[in-house]
């Protein structure tokens, strides 16, 4: 068998037609910026971050430039300082040491589990050497997030989570960002809404929201915002507070909004096509699953699987050929950064001390986007050729 996917995997939807009729009228009026309103308007910014704070059940919602820009004011927001030590995920993606590093942190990075989450085990000893966590719910895999919270609520640990992956996701039906005390969302294209950069943050923390959106950029319109704290909140936090420009615009604010109304129709969405390339990977020989609890809402807008201690060469030789036949998969435990691909003993800004266990996990992790413009025959026929050449090479090397 020999048949080849033709299918890009970096393709996305296009944007739902009411966001460009949205856009249009944004740039028809050229009213951009988010404090920019005709009398009585209110502005598509200030109305998104309403419907997120809603869809999250959130106090406080704040959209910024980017979700790196939602990570580094959440860790601002929290105090943190230079030379302060911050805890992170070591499997996860350059924004997160990178926000650390931006506030002049550093980044105490905690192994991963064969179930592609934070080890608790690891956090648990290493808990004692920093005041905040900040959480990457990496490629959508949450951890059992009562022992995350129980140990880092009896170190007195603030949690950020970071949750690119799981806009839409949640723990035993608690949304992803509702655990710790912030949670930061991106909205960049390969997310799971799409306004080429953005993000959020949301908490219910009030000091923490009226931080942040001086931060952000309101100079003294903090008031016009929906889902902000209310005026006391700014008192003195408006004169203590330094301006780091980083707000969305309307435009993005107007293509996003009818994105957030369908989110979970697109997540039921990413659903099928995730299962129905687990269904079509299960029970190969040599390849491991990522079994998910029964806790975890997920959102399966990309797949992994574990080629668990295959020799590297093998894992190459896998990953070549599903590409020669147009399937493109991701290895974490190539050598060298690739693309989107890091490993944290990429980032030798971050002084990252070896973790031998997490490099045998890494070395084994193969990750694949799963696109909605892909079909449902399209991930029936992927995970074959998946299948057939995982096959091939496991049976040569046994
Ligand atoms: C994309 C991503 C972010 C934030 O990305 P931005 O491009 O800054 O919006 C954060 N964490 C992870 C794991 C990501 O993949």
């Amino acid at each position: 068998m020999s048949e080849k996917f033709t299918g890009s995997f970096t393709q996305q939807d296009p944007i739902p037609e009411a966001g460009i009729e949205a856009a249009l009228a944004v740039l028809r009026h050229g009213r951009l910026h988010r404090y920019n309103t005709a009398e009585g308007e209110i502005s598509e910014t200030a109305l998104l971050e309403q419907e997120f704070a809603a869809y999250v059940g959130a106090k406080y919602c704040l959209a910024v430039a980017s979700g790196g820009y939602a990570m580094g004011t959440a860790l601002r927001a929290l105090g943190v300082k230079p030379g302060d030590k911050v805890l992170s995920n070591a499997f996860t993606l350059a924004p997160v040491p990178g926000a650390i590093a931006s506030v002049g942190a550093e980044p105490v990075f905690v192994g991963v589990t064969e179930s592609l989450t934070i080890d608790l085990e690891d956090l648990q000893a290493k808990i004692g050497q920093a005041d905040v966590l900040l959480l990457s719910h990496m490629r959508g895999h949450i951890c059992d997030m009562d022992r995350l919270m129980a140990i880092c609520d009896r170190a007195g640990v603030k949690v950020i989570e970071d949750c690119a992956h799981t806009m839409g996701a949640a723990w035993k039906e608690v949304p992803s960002g509702r655990f710790g005390a912030v949670g930061c969302y991106s909205c960049q294209t390969y997310k799971h809404v799409n306004s080429g950069e953005g993000g959020f943050l949301v908490t219910d923390d009030s000091d923490i929201a009226a931080r942040a959106v001086m931060m952000s950029g309101s100079y003294m319109l903090y008031e016009r915002h929906l889902a902000a704290p209310p005026r006391e909140a700014f008192e003195t936090i408006r004169y203590e507070t330094p301006n780091i420009s980083g707000r969305m615009d309307n435009l993005r604010a107007a293509i996003l909004r009818p994105q957030v109304a369908d989110l979970d129709a697109q997540c039921r969405r990413w659903n099928e096509r995730y299962y129905t390339l687990e269904k079509g990977l299960r029970d190969t020989p040599g390849l491991q699953v990522i079994d998910r609890p029964a806790q975890e809402t997920i959102v399966g807008s990309s797949i992994q699987f574990l080629l668990r201690n295959w020799p590297a060469d093998a894992v190459r030789d896998v990953v070549a050929r599903c590409a020669a036949r147009g399937v493109e998969l991701k290895w974490f435990g190539a050598p060298e950064p690739v693309a989107f691909t890091s490993r944290y003993d990429s980032w030798r800004y971050a002084k990252p001390a070896a973790m031998p266990a997490t490099d045998r996990i890494l070395a084994g992790v193969v990750d694949m986007r799963v696109p909605l413009t892909f079909s449902l025959e399209d991930c029936a026929l992927i995970s074959e050729i998946i299948r057939a050449e995982v096959g091939l090479v496991y049976q040569k090397a046994a």
